[in-house]
C-alpha cells in the first residue's frame, strides 16, 4: 500500500483530506492523518474559549470516517526527510510515500525575559483551556495584559471585555498600534470600540521583563495578574529542526506546487509554509485545496494545473455584536454585518462547508 501521510488535522490538513475523499482514492493508496488531538480544533475561536464565551466542545470538529483514511493520534517529534520517516513520541515511526506538513505554529517570544514562563498562550486547545482558568481566577478589578495588537490580540481583548466587565484590560503592542497592517478606517473603528469599552491601548512598547504579576516596560512597572501572549508566532517545533530553505519567519519556502524543492514528495501547508500572505486559516484552507489538486494530479499521472493563491478578505470580531471586514485590499465594512458573517464562517467550519 502507498501512503500519503498528513501531519496535522488543522485547517490546512483537513482541507486536503476532505477534498481528496470527495472522489475515490487509488485502490493501492491510503491516507494517514496524524494529530495529537482526536478531533480538529477550530483555532480561530480559541480566544473565545480563553475569554470564557465559548464552550470547548463547540470548537471540536470530528475527523471524517472513511475506509482509506487511517487516523493516527500522537505527538510528532521529528521528521526525517532523507529517511522518509516521521518520528512520534513513544510510538514507532511512520514511513511515507508522500508527506504533508501542516503542524501549525507555536508562540514566538523574541527572547523577551519571562515571556515563555509567565504568559498564557492561545496557540493550542490545551493552552487556551489553561488561559481560560488563569483569566477567570484574576481577582475582581484585577489587571490583565494582552501582548500583541494583531487580529488574535484584538479579538481576545474584546471578548474578554464582554466576559469580565470588571477587569482592567490593556493591549501592549511594540508596533505603531493595533491592527497595523489594516486600513486606517478599520483601525479607527476598532480604536473607538476599545475606547468606549475601556480597554487601554499602548503602542511602541519596549518589553523588558515579564514576571508572574507584573510587566517591566520602558522603565515602568505595570501590574498584570494575567498576561496573554498574542505577540508573535513561529512554525511548530518539528519544522524548526528541518534543514531546508526557510524565510525570515522560519516558514519553509516552496515551489509553485507547494512542495519542498529538494524533496518533491513533501508538501507544506498553512502556518508552516512561506506564503505571500500572513498566516491565516483562510490561507491554509485555500492552499490545502490546491495541494489536494496537485496530489490528485500525481495519482492520475497528469500535470497539475493550479493558479496563484487568492484570499477573499479578513473577518474579525469585537465581542459578540460587532466586527470588521477587509475585502480585497481596501474595502472596509464594520459593525454587525461582518460579525454575523464571521459567525456564519464558524458555522460552516463546524459543518464542513467551504
Ligand atoms: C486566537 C486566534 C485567532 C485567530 N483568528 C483568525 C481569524 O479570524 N481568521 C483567520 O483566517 N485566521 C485566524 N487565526 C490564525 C489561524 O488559526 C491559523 O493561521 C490556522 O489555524 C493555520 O492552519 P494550519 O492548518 O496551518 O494549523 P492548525 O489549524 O493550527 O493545525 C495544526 C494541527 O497540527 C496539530 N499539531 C501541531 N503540532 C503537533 C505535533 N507536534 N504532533 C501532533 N500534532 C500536532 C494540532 O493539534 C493541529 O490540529 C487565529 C489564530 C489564533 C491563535
Amino acid at each position: 500500500m502507498k501512503k500519503l501521510v498528513i501531519l496535522g488535522g488543522g485547517y490546512g490538513g483537513m482541507a486536503i483530506v476532505r477534498q481528496l475523499l470527495e472522489r475515490d482514492l487509488p485502490p493501492d493508496t491510503v491516507i494517514y492523518l496524524v494529530d495529537r488531538m482526536p478531533y480538529q480544533g477550530l483555532k480561530t475561536e480559541y480566544y473565545a474559549l480563553a475569554a470564557g464565551s465559548a464552550a470547548e466542545h463547540r470548537l471540536h470538529v470530528a475527523f471524517p470516517v472513511h475506509p482509506h483514511l487511517i487516523l493516527f493520534f500522537g505527538e510528532v517529534t521529528e521528521i526525517s526527510l532523507k529517511e522518509k520517516l516521521v518520528y512520534l513520541q513513544d510510538q514507532d515511526p511512520i514511513s511515507y510515500d508522500w508527506l504533508v506538513i501542516g503542524l501549525g505554529c507555536v508562540d514566538q517570544y523574541y527572547g523577551i525575559p519571562g515571556a515563555a514562563e509567565f504568559t498564557h498562550s492561545l496557540q493550542t486547545l490545551r493552552a487556551a483551556r489553561k488561559t481560560y482558568v488563569a483569566l477567570q481566577e484574576v481577582r475582581p478589578y484585577g489587571h490583565v495584559t494582552i501582548i500583541g495588537g494583531g487580529l488574535s490580540g484584538v479579538e481576545m481583548a474584546s471578548e474578554l471585555r464582554e466576559c469580565r466587565p470588571d477587569l482592567h484590560i490593556r493591549i501592549l503592542d511594540r508596533g505603531g498600534g493595533i491592527l497595523a497592517a489594516f486600513p486606517e478606517k478599520l483601525r479607527l473603528f476598532v480604536h473607538e470600540w476599545f475606547l468606549e469599552h475601556d480597554v487601554e491601548i499602548r503602542s511602541q512598547v519596549e518589553l523588558e521583563d515579564i514576571r508572574e504579576t507584573e510587566i517591566l516596560e520602558g522603565g515602568k512597572v505595570l501590574r498584570s495578574e494575567a498576561t496573554v501572549w498574542a505577540g508573535g508566532i513561529q512554525p511548530a517545533h518539528p519544522v524548526k529542526a528541518l534543514e531546508v530553505n526557510k524565510d525570515e519567519a522560519g516558514r519553509i519556502r516552496l515551489d509553485s506546487f507547494h512542495r519542498i524543492p529538494q524533496f518533491p514528495e513533501v508538501f507544506v501547508v498553512g502556518d508552516c509554509a512561506s506564503l505571500v500572505f500572513s498566516p491565516s486559516a483562510q490561507a491554509a484552507i485555500i492552499q490545502g485545496k490546491q495541494i489536494a489538486t496537485v496530489v490528485r494530479a500525481i495519482w492520475d499521472g497528469v500535470t497539475p494545473n493550479i493558479s496563484p493563491l487568492r484570499l477573499r478578505g479578513t473577518l474579525g470580531s469585537l465581542g459578540k455584536k460587532n466586527g470588521f471586514a477587509l475585502m480585497g485590499d481596501s474595502t472596509v465594512v464594520v459593525g454587525k454585518v461582518p460579525r454575523t458573517l464571521k459567525s456564519g464562517v464558524l458555522w460552516k467550519s463546524r459543518h464542513h462547508f467551504g
